[in-house]
């Protein structure tokens, strides 16, 4: 299974992305943790980074292309993965395209989770996150005790990006760089549409039904 979860920023890939890696039993590439990771470091990568994600812009197609490419050499990889937040611009597509090519491989199935942007504003604005990335609403998935996370007592913040000016930066960002690769992934004939308003379960469900389909034709 070689993945890719395209949609806008709140339309519950990180949560589906959970879901799929447990299930599949493949590693979860989100270029959006690694920078992360990289920023909480403090590399030079990470403090270059910084100044673009809070800013709500892209990291560029180089640095994020070389990240990637190194991640995929690791062994994990070898039985599929899922990217979660990229590719995020035709370039990164285009390399990733040339990276598969090169190694013998194609992908599975891009699955795209549909989101309208007033729908999304309202969820990223109660997103929290603790230090270690366990994700919280705070209407729709609330901790047991505010502002603590359930699982290591971390204090829940607001990523800095998730702050209102920025969420509206963040989409439009979207609608301009991102949403192109929907037409780019349907002409090649992988794309796989989801609707994102639905509860999570049953995006779940749609979703673990059409893989199922998807891994019975590849093994037909
Ligand atoms: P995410 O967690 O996927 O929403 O990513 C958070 C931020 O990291 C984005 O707003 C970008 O600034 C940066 N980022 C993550 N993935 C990429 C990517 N594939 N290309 C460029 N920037 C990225």
């Amino acid at each position: 299974m070689r993945l890719i979860l395209l949609g806008p920023p709140g339309a519950g890939k990180g949560t589906q992305a959970a879901f799929i890696t447990e299930a599949f039993g493949i590693p979860q590439i989100s270029t959006g943790d690694m920078l992360r990771a990289a920023v909480k470091a403090q590399t030079p990568l990470g403090i270059e980074a910084k100044k673009i994600m809070d800013g709500g812009g892209l990291v560029s197609d180089d640095i994020i292309i070389g990240l990637v490419r190194d991640r995929l050499q690791q062994p994990d990889c070898k039985r599929g993965y899922l990217f979660d937040g990229f590719p995020r611009t035709i370039p990164q597509a285009e390399a990733l395209d040339r990276s598969l090519e090169a190694m013998g491989r194609r992908l599975t199935a891009v699955l795209l989770i549909e989101v309208p942007d007033d729908v999304l504003v309202q969820r990223i604005s109660g997103r929290r996150i603790c230090t270690d990335g366990h994700v919280y609403h705070v209407d729709f998935n609330p901790p047991e005790q505010d502002d603590v996370c359930d699982v290591d007592g971390n204090a829940l913040e607001q990523r800095p990006d998730d702050a209102p000016e920025k969420v509206k930066r963040r989409l439009e960002v979207y609608h301009e760089q991102t949403a192109p690769l929907e037409d780019y992934y349907d002409d090649l004939g992988v794309l796989q549409r989801f609707d994102g308003t639905r509860s999570p379960d049953e995006v779940r469900e749609h979703i673990s039904a059409t893989l199922s389909t998807l891994r019975l034709e590849e093994s037909a």
